[in-house]
């Protein structure tokens, strides 16, 4: 069972980091080239028994012992999840599948760590210079999300096509750009690398949309960067008066209750009425929040930190 804790990691702002989220991944992608060369080796090894992994078919030839991994060429300096293995996966061994599978653990925890500790440009830099993180992210997500009774994913879309059909959406840390597909609006998918051509790379700081031209954001677990408070403020920028943000977020990120009312009280200097919050009481995993844009005037503290959060290991 997936446990989400809030993170007892400390909260870097982008200067005052120890390790940049470069090296901090350069280090991480070391150690698991070093891990991948000893699943290659193994795999080549000519010395070993020869088995049925050994033998794989590599274009029109057939290659014994040739190497059954393949490294996207994007991503020289990173390390293949079991995802990204072509072909291949179905013929390792089961020991060989466990590894993988706490290689790629390894990977999701240290991105979704690094996600929720360096700031929101920077995460997009570094996700546009290697994409591969995206994917690898996103499958760790999956699988976790795989395990939650509730994904609060699903509420906003029931919400949106029960109440707000004729709505202009835009959709902040769209991920695989779930939402746009399953509602009838017209829905701005934004994220740090596209899945398909529906959604925008950028950083959810700076969108490409204009200032007062939609009437519902959402934040559905994507209030991820130190600099939170700018994901907020470029929601309230390109909001209408009267319109709707809606944040969903993991409860442990608030710390207690009283983390919940702070949260409120910042959006409300922001310039929102809160309207809804916590609908979804009863789930503890997730926390959610519904509130109109009232004003431009409103003073969004920049200090404002939501803790990040880990996905324990299992
Ligand atoms: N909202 C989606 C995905 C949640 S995962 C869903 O509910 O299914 C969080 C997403 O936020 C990730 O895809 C991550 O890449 C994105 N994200 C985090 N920080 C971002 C930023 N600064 N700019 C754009 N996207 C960001």
């Amino acid at each position: 069972m997936t446990k989400i804790v809030s993170a007892k990691i400390q909260k870097k702002s982008g200067k005052a980091s120890k390790k940049s989220f470069k090296q901090t991944l350069q280090d991480f992608d070391k150690n698991k080239n070093k891990n991948q060369n000893k699943i290659n080796k193994n795999l080549k090894d000519p010395s070993k028994k020869p088995n049925k992994y050994s033998k794989v078919k590599n274009g029109s030839n057939n290659v014994t012992g040739s190497t059954a991994v393949s490294v996207p060429s994007s991503s020289a300096t990173s390390a293949p999840s079991s995802s990204l293995i072509q072909g291949s996966s179905s013929k390792l061994s089961s020991l060989q599948h466990q590894f993988l599978k706490k290689l790629e653990g390894a990977r999701f925890r240290t991105i979704n760590e690094e996600l929720y500790t360096t700031r929101g440009d920077v995460a997009f830099q570094e996700f546009q210079r290697d994409p591969s993180k995206f994917e690898i992210y996103h499958k760790g997500y999956r699988d976790q999300a795989a395990l939650w009774p509730v994904n609060p994913l699903d509420s906003i879309i029931q919400w949106i096509i029960s109440c707000h059909k004729k709505a202009t959406i835009a959709d902040m840390g769209c991920g695989d750009a779930r939402l746009a597909a399953s509602v009838p609006n017209k829905v701005h998918s934004f994220d740090l690398v596209a899945v398909n051509t529906t959604v925008t790379p950028c950083d959810i700081a700076h969108v490409p949309l204009a200032t007062g031209s939609v009437d519902i954001v959402i934040f559905c677990l994507s209030l991820m960067g130190v600099n939170m408070p700018d994901f907020i403020k470029e929601a309230l920028r390109i909001l209408k008066i009267n319109g709707i943000l809606k944040v969903a977020e993991v409860r442990s990120r608030f710390g207690d209750n009283k983390g919940i009312l702070a949260f409120n009280k910042f959006l409300q200097r922001a310039g929102f009425e809160v309207k809804a919050h916590d609908r979804m009481a009863q789930n503890k995993m997730f926390f959610e929040v519904e509130c109109v844009k009232m004003t431009d005037e409103g003073i969004v503290d920049d200090t404002f930190e939501l803790k990040p959060c880990q996905y324990k290991k299992r």
